[in-house]
């Protein structure tokens, strides 16, 4: 896999915070997978981090603090996290799919219940807490996504086939890193469908007579 375009150092700093989303978090993991030069990167800015921490004068803790963390890894995990490593392995090699997002699907992208959302556009929703939109797009030769501008960030990650915009062309490990500051309107180049895992920190804004006729039914 040739991979061409990668995060900027803010989103490569948030996530290795524990700032982003939890979309833009899988989003960011399952590049990572896929792309050594980014892990390379994190892992300089895990080190940077780590010196701050370590620069920081340390405080007293409240008398009870130990008892309260003691209290909350007594918790039950969440059932989702009991699914072991090994199994969600398995989900990765069988699906193609980056680790992060095979264990959160749990099934193959063509598995999946998508959704009709336009002409040769269907969409899979993630569901996911937090703000903004983790979603699925799935896009058939020679369709574009209606031309929009952003409120907050969005990132892109591709999944399979390719799309041109603006800002060049984006095949599978490719990511898109962009902020309020671009308009763009990708267009899927080959004859084969793309699809993509997009995630939002606030909803996306369509511009445009077809973008505002698509937005109802996008519903971001
Ligand atoms: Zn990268």
């Amino acid at each position: 896999m040739k991979i061409r375009h990668h995060f900027d150092d803010a989103t490569l700093m948030a996530y290795s915070s524990g700032s982003l989303p939890q979309g833009m978090a899988v989003l960011v993991g399952s590049h990572l997978h896929w792309c050594d030069e980014c892990r390379e990167r994190v892992s300089q800015t895990d080190r940077i981090g780590g010196d701050l921490l370590e620069a920081i004068e340390p405080v007293a803790m409240e008398p009870d603090a130990l008892a309260s963390i003691m209290a909350l890894i007594d918790q039950p995990e969440p059932e989702q996290k009991l699914r072991s490593l090994s199994s969600d392995r398995l989900d990765s090699a069988r699906t193609g799919l980056p680790l992060p997002l095979a264990s959160m699907l749990g099934s193959s992208l063509d598995e999946l219940d998508w959704r009709r959302i336009g002409y040769g556009v269907q969409q899979y929703d993630l569901k996911l807490d937090g703000p903004g939109a983790t979603r699925l797009l799935r896009i058939a030769p020679g369709v574009s996504v209606p031309h929009h501008t952003h409120r907050g960030n969005e990132l892109t990650l591709i999944l399979r086939g390719s799309y041109s915009d603006e800002l060049g062309r984006f095949c599978v490990g490719d990511v898109a890193d962009v902020d309020t500051e671009v308009k763009h309107q990708p267009i899927v180049d080959t004859d084969e469908e793309c699809i993509c895992l997009i995630a939002t920190d606030a909803p996306l804004k369509f511009t445009g007579l077809m973008g505002r006729l698509a937005q109802p039914f996008i519903g971001l």
